[in-house]
């Protein structure tokens, strides 16, 4: 008898973005997210903004969750925070890409949330291991719906905000990245090819705190469709 497929299960579905005014959605095939790209953030986790390099981390493809949606309180921690970003999503393949050609490699923009576990991060920190626990954990990166880019200029300023319960926690302006969304979408390029489907999180401005089951936090972006979550109790699936 032939097998009725080639996997042992059937393969889990393909995570995804949804795209403003589209039926169809934006295929996620990996998800990075930049370190301290706003000075005043950079403060904040008492660091020094001039002196960092820009650095990188991963989330799962699979962690990434609508909006509009409530996320279960994750395990392992007492301190979930919450971090706005803008989201750039890439729709064309490119190494080593040059600034000034980083719009081309752009599909559109969203509103995301980098959910952290702030505690496993400092504990990391100071033991010197990984940030996965940290942030790759499961329902971690809550994405708007995506604005398609359409050849338009790469977006360089803009209002930036988060909202608890209907309470200012962050504000600040995509002006002021440490390093542009062009130059993050390069250096990534450099140390592996990004590939269409592929998302960057560009980093939080100050106030980033925590969250507890019940809240409701809003991401805005000037111009850019906002992304709500609401946290829900723990242990849900
Ligand atoms: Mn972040």
């Amino acid at each position: 008898m032939k097998p009725m497929s080639d996997y042992v299960f059937p393969p889990p579905s393909i995570p995804s973005v949804a795209i403003l005014h589209r039926s169809e959605r934006f295929p996620v095939r990996r998800i990075f997210c930049v370190g301290r790209n706003y000075a005043d953030h950079a403060r904040e986790m008492g660091k020094d903004p001039d002196r960092e390099p820009p650095f990188f981390f991963t989330k799962p493809a699979d962690a990434v969750v609508d909006g509009d949606t409530t996320v279960p309180y994750p395990p392992l921690t007492r301190n979930l925070h919450h971090e706005v970003e803008v989201v750039v999503a890439i729709g064309t393949d490119g190494s080593d890409i040059v600034p000034a050609d980083a719009g081309r490699h752009i599909f559109g923009y969203g509103v995301g949330i980098d959910l952290t576990r702030r505690d496993l991060q400092a504990q990391a920190r100071d033991m010197g291991r990984p940030w996965d626990w940290a942030k790759a954990f499961d329902h971690s990166a809550p994405c708007g719906p995506l604005l398609p880019a359409d050849g338009s200029p790469v977006l360089e300023q803009g209002s930036i905000s988060l909202h608890v319960n209907g309470e200012l926690r962050q504000q600040g302006d995509i002006l002021d990245m440490i390093w542009g969304i062009p130059d993050i979408i390069a250096l990534c390029s450099q140390s592996m090819r990004l590939k269409r489907g592929d998302l960057i999180f560009t980093g939080t401005p100050a106030g980033v705190g925590a969250v507890n089951v019940g809240d409701t936090l809003v991401g805005r972006v000037d111009g850019l469709p906002s992304l709500t979550v609401r946290i829900g109790a723990g242990n849900a699936s």
